[in-house]
């Protein structure tokens, strides 16, 4: 490595066994090795299940006021470290420091941090008539298995991490095989903050591993943010241990533009809806439904934005679109813009490979004039390749955006908040935004419906999906 004396290949140098040992991870963008991970075995999982099992009653017995204390800590550790996780996030994930990108993932790790030591599920007094008094109460489960994906791998990773050990829970992490270094920079962050094996990583290259932690008899809950096929898979593997699921799978979420939306006004948001980490994410804006009557205007404002917005290296300050993060992802991409053109899809911006800038890098794309049924249309694109397509009654636009088999997130746009949230209503989707896509809050529940997955992330709601109810009656 080149830059050896900065701070992100300093973070790099102490997450890695030894330099050179383990399993190389490129920079996705340029396709130099980033750093070593390491190469995890099904025997490791057991031992990090175990060495997590026996620090969990210690860490319960602290009490809420400690584990707040320690995750306000950790909060600090993250943002003293912020430019060199967000470098070698960027280097191995491929998304930008600048933007809604690198950066900000970082400061979100800090926020939602924050936020989880900030919750307190108060007992719920359910009855007290004098008579009977009975209220629900929630304690930890155990230890927690936090399984993640490659495209916001930090930021996801806090989402399971944090209110996990908020509730006095242990916690075995599994990141991605494809951005296990940046996860392992924070567990290691983090670790200098908290008491031993309350926070245990796992990496390995081999999917065996994830499955035998989802698999694991002393596992007690599986937190898992990735695809809805591996989704089944930790379904199948928890009719044996049991354990609890919060399953945040794959999208295709749909925007719908009423007649009296601003074309100029909701562009910017449009955009950012649907290529935010350059497409690479779950609730993305990822077919667009707009009204004949002012779909011209729209997409001449969206290709106006998107042309504007620089593409290229991660660590080119500027820069706010990186590549695809990996290869494979690419080659999706890459075959779903093809089949659009030729079905007729018309290409506003972009459609095709930018090799100039890297292999794994393609065009921010808008294909206009699309229908339901087009792969591009139907299928979950994860990248920068928006489908429009023109609608010219409301009924007809409602039952385009439900009739897929997820529901993570969906979007309607005008300047008339009531006909919108009318709109709203009608869409089946864990979250409705209007005039907007995708923005989150540490205290607003997320979460997919159908097979986007089950079970709520953040705020009162999350802590209660990572502890165990008790009722105390009398
Ligand atoms: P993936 O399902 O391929 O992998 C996710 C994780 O599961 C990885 O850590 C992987 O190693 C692990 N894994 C693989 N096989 C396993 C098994 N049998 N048991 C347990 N773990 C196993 O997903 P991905 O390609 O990393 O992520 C992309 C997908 O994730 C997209 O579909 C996207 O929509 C979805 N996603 C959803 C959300 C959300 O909040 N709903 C957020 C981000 C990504």
């Amino acid at each position: 490595m080149s830059d050896i004396h900065t701070a992100d290949d300093a973070l790099i140098a102490r997450i890695q066994a030894s330099p050179g040992s383990g399993r190389a991870i490129p920079d996705a963008a340029t396709g130099a090795i980033v750093g070593y991970a390491p190469e995890h075995t099904v025997t490791d999982v057991d031992t990090a299940v175990a060495r997590a099992a026996t620090a969990q009653p210690a860490w319960e017995e602290a009490g809420h006021a400690a584990r707040s204390a320690l995750l306000l800590a950790a909060a600090d550790a993250v943002e003293a470290h912020a430019e060199a996780l967000a470098r070698l996030l960027s280097r191995e994930q491929g998304k930008p420091l600048d933007g809604p990108n690198a950066r900000f993932e970082v400061g979100a790790c800090a926020t939602w941090l924050r936020a989880a030591a900030a919750t307190v599920l108060e007992p719920q007094v359910i009855v007290d008539d004098g008579t009977d008094y009975a209220e629900l109460t929630y304690r930890a489960l155990g230890v927690v298995a936090a399984i993640g994906p490659w495209n916001w791998p930090l930021m996801i990773g806090i989402w399971q991490i944090a209110p996990a050990l908020r509730m006095g829970n242990t916690v075995v992490v599994k990141p991605s095989e494809y951005t296990p270094l940046s996860v392992l920079a924070l567990v290691d962050i983090l670790n200098g903050v908290l008491p031993a094996d309350v926070l245990v990583p796992v990496t390995s290259g081999d999917r065996a591993v994830g499955a035998r932690l989802a698999a694991h008899p002393d596992i007690d809950k599986v937190m898992f943010t990735g695809s809805t096929a591996t989704g089944r898979k930790i379904v199948e593997a928890s009719g044996a241990n049991l354990a609890r699921l919060t399953l945040e799978l794959g999208g295709n979420d749909a925007g719908i533009v009423l007649p009296d939306a601003d074309p100029a006004a909701i562009a910017e948001g449009l955009f950012w809806g649907a290529f935010i980490n350059t497409g690479q994410t779950c609730a993305a804006l990822k077919r667009l439904y707009v009204h004949e009557s002012i779909y011209d205007e729209v997409l001449d404002a969206l290709a106006a934005v998107a042309e504007r917005m620089p593409m290229g290296y991660g660590l080119d300050e500027g820069t706010v679109l990186g590549p695809l993060q990996n290869p494979a992802q690419f080659a999706i991409v890459q075959r779903l813009v093809e089949d659009a053109k030729a079905r007729g899809g018309r290409v506003v911006v972009g459609g095709e490979p930018a090799p100039e800038l890297g292999a794994n890098f393609f065009r921010t794309t808008i294909i206009a004039d699309l229908a339901d049924g087009v792969p591009l249309v139907d299928e979950e694109q994860f990248g920068p390749a928006l489908p429009v397509i023109r609608y010219t009654d409301i009924e007809e636009a409602v039952a385009a955006a439900n009739r897929l088999d997820v529901g993570l997130g969906a979007s309607v746009w005008s300047t008339d908040r009531a006909a919108a949230r009318a709109v709203a209503a009608r869409l089946r989707a864990g979250t409705v935004w209007i005039n907007a896509h995708g923005t989150l809050h540490p205290k607003v529940p997320f979460g997919g419906v159908k097979s986007s997955g089950y079970g709520l992330e953040f705020g009162a709601e999350g802590l209660k999906a990572v502890a165990e109810p008790r009722v105390v009656n009398g």
